[in-house]
Order: C-alpha cells, then sequence, then structure tokens
C-alpha cells in the first residue's frame, strides 16, 4: 500500500505544561535523528502529535525505526485526501481494496471533524461514508463494539487523514529525560533486558562490563559489545565502560572461602561502578538482578551487595518470572547475542555452593584483610577503556590478546 503520511502519537498523558512541551520536543529531536536515512520525508507538529509526510520515502523501513523511539505509542500510516465527500468515499474504496478482508470482518467508520466549516458532522460521514462501503464490500459486517476493521477519517481544513492501522511503539518516557546510569552489562540474557527497561524509562544508559583476561576470552568482550550496539538501537548510541577485573577476582580466590567469592565480586563491581558513575557524573546502578533467580540474587544476597555502593541500585526485573524477561529479549533483538556460549567472568570463579545468605561482618572482615584491594579497584577504573558505540559501529577487540582458557582447566 502507498501512504502518504505517517501519524505519530506521544505517550504518558498526564503530563502537562512545561513538561509535556520538553517530553515532546525530545522525542522530535529523537524523531529528526532516526529519519536522517530518509531524507526528503518531512516532519510536522502539533499538539499530542508528529506527522511526517512520506515524499516517496520507504514508508515500511521508517516504521521499523520510529518503533524503537521512546516516549512514541502508536504509528499509524495515513492516506490523504481532499476535504470533499467525494474524495472521501472514493478513497475509502480504494483503501479498502487493498486490504485482503476475509468474509465477515466486523467493521465501523469512526469519523472526526476537526475543521468545523466541513459540511457534515462526525455521526453523519460515519453514515456516509460507510453506507457505500457496505454495498461495494460484502464481506464487511457493522459492529460499533470491538469491530475487526476500523476505519478512521480526520477530516480538517487542509485534507482529510484515513487510516485503520494503529501500530503499537516503545512508549515510555523520551531518551535521556530522566537522568543518567550506570549498567551493569554482562554477556547474559538479563543485563540488556534490564539496560532497555531503564532507557525505556528516560534514562541514558553508560554500560559497565567487566572482563577478565586471560580466563574470559575476546569473544565474550565482542559478544558484551555486540549487546550494546542492539541497545544503542534505541538511543543512538551508547558508552561502554570495559573494566580489567582479573586481579580483583584472582584476589577473592586466596582468602579460603570460595561460597562468599560472587558475593565479594559483585560488590567490588559496584564500587567500580559508583566510581564511573561519580566520574560520568551518573546518579543510579542498574543490575539484571531478579529475586531469587541465582544465589546472588536472594534477598539476603541483595542486601549485603547492595551495601557497598550508596548509589540507588535499580533493578528493573526484579519481580519479573525468567520467561517474561526471555520474551522481552527477543523483542528488543539481544536474546540471540545472549545465548551465545562465551564464558562470563562470574560463571568462571562459581564455587561448588555459593552462598545465599551471605554474613556482612564476614564478608567486610575479608575485604579488609585484603589490603591492596582499594589500590587495586583505583587501578581497574584507571585501565577502563571507554568506547561509544552506534548501531553502525563494527566491533573489533585487540586481536593480540591471547586466550588461554583451554590450557587454564
Ligand atoms: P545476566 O543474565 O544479566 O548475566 P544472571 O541472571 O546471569 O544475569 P548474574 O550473572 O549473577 O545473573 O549477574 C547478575 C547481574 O550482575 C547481571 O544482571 C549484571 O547486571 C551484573 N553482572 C554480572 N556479571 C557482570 C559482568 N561481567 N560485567 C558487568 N556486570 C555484570
Ligand atoms: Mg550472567
Amino acid at each position: 500500500m502507498k501512504y502518504d503520511m505517517l501519524l505519530l502519537r506521544f505517550g504518558e498523558l498526564t503530563l502537562k505544561g512545561r513538561n509535556r512541551n520538553r517530553f515532546e520536543n525530545t522525542v522530535l529531536k529523537h524523531v529528526k535523528s532516526v529519519l536522517r536515512p530518509f531524507p526528503a520525508a518531512t516532519i510536522q507538529k502539533e499538539y499530542g502529535r508528529l506527522y511526517i509526510v512520506i515524499n516517496g520515502e520507504d514508508s515500511e523501513s521508517m516504521i521499523k525505526e520510529l518503533k524503537k523511539v521512546f516516549g512514541l505509542y502508536s504509528v499509524s500510516p495515513v492516506i490523504v485526501c481532499p476535504s470533499e465527500l467525494d474524495a472521501i468515499v472514493e478513497t475509502s474504496t480504494s483503501f479498502l481494496k487493498q486490504m485482503p478482508l476475509k468474509d465477515g470482518t466486523t467493521f465501523k467508520v469512526s469519523a472526526r471533524r476537526v475543521w468545523k466549516k466541513f459540511p457534515y458532522s462526525s455521526h453523519e460521514m460515519n453514515h456516509l461514508v460507510g453506507a457505500p462501503l457496505l454495498q461495494e464490500f460484502e464481506q464487511l459486517k457493522i459492529s460499533m463494539k470491538d469491530p475487526e476493521l476500523e476505519l478512521r477519517i480526520e477530516i480538517r481544513e487542509t485534507g482529510t487523514y484515513i487510516f485503520c492501522e494503529v501500530i503499537p511503539a516503545a512508549g515510555g518516557f523520551p531518551r535521556g529525560s530522566n537522568g543518567k546510569a550506570m549498567l551493569l552489562l554482562s554477556g547474559g540474557i538479563d543485563s540488556p533486558v534490564a539496560g532497555y527497561s531503564a532507557m525505556r524509562r528516560g534514562l541514558e544508559v553508560e554500560a559497565v562490563h567487566f572482563y577478565s583476561y586471560p580466563f574470559t576470552s575476546r569473544k565474550a568482550k565482542e559478544k558484551v559489545m555486540e549487546l550494546a550496539k542492539v541497545l544503542s538501537g534505541y538511543s543512538g548510541r551508547i558508552k561502554i565502560h570495559l573494566v580489567p577485573f582479573t586481579e580483583i577476582q584472582t584476589s577473592f580466590t586466596t582468602v579460603g572461602q570460595d561460597n562468599l567469592i560472587i558475593t565479594l565480586m559483585r560488590r567490588s563491581m559496584l564500587r567500580i561502578a559508583t566510581m564511573l558513575a561519580e566520574r560520568e557524573g551518573a546518579l543510579a546502578i542498574v543490575t539484571g538482578d531478579s529475586l531469587g533467580q541465582v544465589a546472588s540474587q536472594t534477598l539476603p544476597s541483595m542486601n549485603v551487595i547492595g551495601r557497598a555502593t550508596e548509589l540507588p541500585l535499580l533493578r528493573p526485573l526484579v519481580t519479573m518470572d525468567k520467561n517474561e524477561i526471555m520474551d522481552i529479549a527477543k523483542q528488543i533483538g539481544t536474546y540471540d547475542l545472549s545465548i551465545l556460549p562465551y564464558e562470563d567472568c562470574c560463571t568462571l570463579f562459581v564455587p561448588k555452593s555459593p552462598t545465599t545468605n551471605p554474613n556482612l561482618h564476614v564478608v567486610e572482615r575479608i575485604e579488609a584483610s585484603l589490603e591492596n584491594l582499594p589500590t587495586m579497584l583505583e587501578d581497574a577504573v584507571r585501565r577502563t577503556e571507554s568506547v561509544v558505540l552506534t548501531p553502525r559501529s563494527v566491533i573489533e577487540t585487540d586481536r593480540d590478546e591471547e586466550t588461554i582458557q583451554e590450557d587454564w582447566f
């Protein structure tokens, strides 16, 4: 079908006044950047809506990109005709001719007269357009309540918009409108979904990933960067901090309390993320924790781990089931990457029985006994590489990093 325009609707209608303007302008800016590859398309703004005049660009590709814009709730492809009764009936008829209509498709016309000088009321238009359509298309059955096909007609002074599809878009708050947070990004299924959820709520997200050469491979690091790149498809760009974690991790294996290793590692991750947050001006840390999923995600574990930072810890997935999280991962395009089999630094050191109930005093005593720990944390921050990724980045980590993982075990 050849459309003339896309109608985009904003969400969160409870916002008023200045906030609403700020909200809409942020979305407008994001839409403009998404439409850069479609130079002929033009944008018109109206209260609560945006219109994109397609001007011969590929509307399907445009819709695919627009569906990722946070703060947009839905997109409707629209056909435009002159605001005259005959033209409206004729255009509606040819519009429906291109629709696959099954026998008995329930149907109604919803006209809205925005231009009050148009000679027929909205109600009259429902009949004036509906009646000839029912005559022309025998498959259609009128139904006022929940019809399968609702033909919407908006009559304006400059033209009449005809459409029936309302395609849901990403929703949420506009890109970066609620401040910045650091996302602990592993290669698993959960943390990319947590990152997406945080972004959808208007947070600008910078990713922090901990790797442990030579125990984890170059491939594992590349995989995480690929995941960050998918997330950048929702924000335009994402900064990722790659933190060398080998020394810190190894130091915990020397204390003789293997069941606490994960607790100790997580606390150090939070401390490093907090230092990076301070440097980058972020005000929270986001993780992919989901209550009860693994030993480090019981309430007692979360409690002891969470005390390592004073920043708010946001856990968007905390009450979600694994299958709900997996569904979102598939929807946002991270699932297939996440299930690639490369090792994560945590899985490598997982003891046989990680504790589900760590003791804060014991943990603090161990940390205090590792005199070098504060220096190692600072050193890791100093050696952190930071890279900005966009959806078009080509990812290749340094090729000289050898992995001796196989030899080690
Ligand atoms: P995920 O699927 O996100 O890996 P998970 O259910 O496998 O989560 P863990 O591996 O125990 O659980 O990790 C819990 C959270 O800790 C992750 O969601 C992530 O936020 C953070 N995390 C774990 N490993 C790393 C890492 N190597 N780098 C950065 N963050 C990490
Ligand atoms: Mg994991």
